[in-house]
């Protein structure tokens, strides 16, 4: 806004909730805010029953972190070692290899197949050949926005080797069945990484949990930040897990929005990739032109992003935002569009 000297942002380009956390957890969070002169529970004990209740597990199979991006760079510190190889895909979600490049992991990226999914025939074979410490999926996959069908991902899990762990961000899991999702399991080979960031509407508060063998959990233990996580966040977080309508009105409404921005594109004349997350890729054909639309679209006040590798680079991706955000970026995109085309 610095830059460009706008005065008013429609936020659409970080896949944040416009709809923000239940009153449940506002109200818990507000009646809480007194306190906070007080250290948060530092093993998230009543959080940590809430969740293993929502999934069937014990609490000692649940880590609390502040987000999924701390979680994750706590599982390259404990299951990576120096110079270890993790394998990852060129262009998803990047913070797994922020905290590789930092922690001294030796990052090997596979491409998106050319229709723009993640490859795991060529990640299988990747872990296979390379025997990384810790392969890092994203299911549904950010930027693409796709979903992996559960039997793909049953026969992927099946055929990486014993030693790879399989970092599962699922920071999307809300907003899709969970009998869509890898079948739940209790491994050590497995971490399954979830968020209240998205359909939770709370990612300013930064809290998200691991699901895993309880024994990756007391690994996490050791090395995690003792006080690390926001007092705040963990009551806002357990008071949200009992609002179950509101979450399933986020998760109507950010269908109902998807389906006006694929009406959008379709109007437009552009392509567009069916999403099972809060945002939807739209095709611009070239890179190029895709930049152009970022740039253009944010001199007109409306903040979007755009996958950053090939192939998914020729695509603009625009987060789902309130009915009137979704109208300032619908007005902003035929102005811009229009612009090109004249
Ligand atoms: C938004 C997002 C995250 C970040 O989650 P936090 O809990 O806010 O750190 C992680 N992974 C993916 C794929 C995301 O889209």
């Amino acid at each position: 806004m610095r830059e460009r000297g706008v005065h008013e942002l429609v936020r659409l380009g970080a896949n944040e909730s416009p709809f923000g956390p239940s009153p449940a957890a506002l109200a818990a969070m507000r009646q809480e805010l007194e306190r906070l002169g007080w250290y948060g529970d530092p093993e998230s004990l009543d959080l940590r029953d809430a969740l293993a209740a929502k999934h069937a597990c014990d609490p000692s199979n649940v880590a609390v972190g502040s987000g999924i991006d701390d979680l994750m760079g706590l599982a390259v510190r404990a299951f990576v070692p120096p110079g270890g190889v993790i394998v990852t895909t060129r262009g998803t979600y990047p913070t797994l290899a922020y905290h590789a490049l930092g922690y001294g992991a030796r990052l090997r990226a596979v491409d998106y197949t050319p229709d723009g999914w993640p490859d795991l025939d060529e990640l299988a074979r990747a872990a296979q050949t390379q025997r990384p410490a810790l392969l890092y999926l994203a299911n549904p996959d950010n930027p693409s926005g796709r979903l992996i069908p559960r039997d793909a991902m049953e026969t992927f899990y099946g055929a990486l080797p014993g030693d790879t762990l399989l970092l599962l961000d699922e920071a999307y899991a809300d907003f899709v069945a969970s009998d869509a999702l890898l079948a739940p399991r209790l491994e050590e080979r497995l971490i399954r990484l979830r968020t209240f960031s998205k359909a939770y509407g709370m990612a300013g508060a930064r809290i998200g949990y691991a699901l895993t063998a309880a024994a990756n959990v007391r690994t996490f233990q050791k090395i995690r930040l003792h006080y690390g996580i926001n007092r705040n966040a963990q009551v806002g977080a357990l008071a949200s897990l009992s609002d179950d309508a509101f979450r399933d009105e986020v998760v109507v409404e950010t269908a109902r929005a998807r389906a006006q921005y694929y009406d959008l594109a379709r109007d437009l004349g552009c392509g567009y990739i069916e999403s099972s997350t809060n945002f939807v890729c739209v095709d611009m054909q070239t890179e190029g032109h895709a930049t152009a639309v970022v740039d253009g679209l944010l001199n007109r006040g409306v903040w979007i992003r755009k996958p950053g590798a090939p192939p998914l680079d020729r695509y603009v991706r625009v987060s789902v935002g309130t009915e009137p955000m979704r109208g300032r970026f619908a007005a902003a995109l035929r102005d811009v569009l229009a612009e090109a085309r004249a």
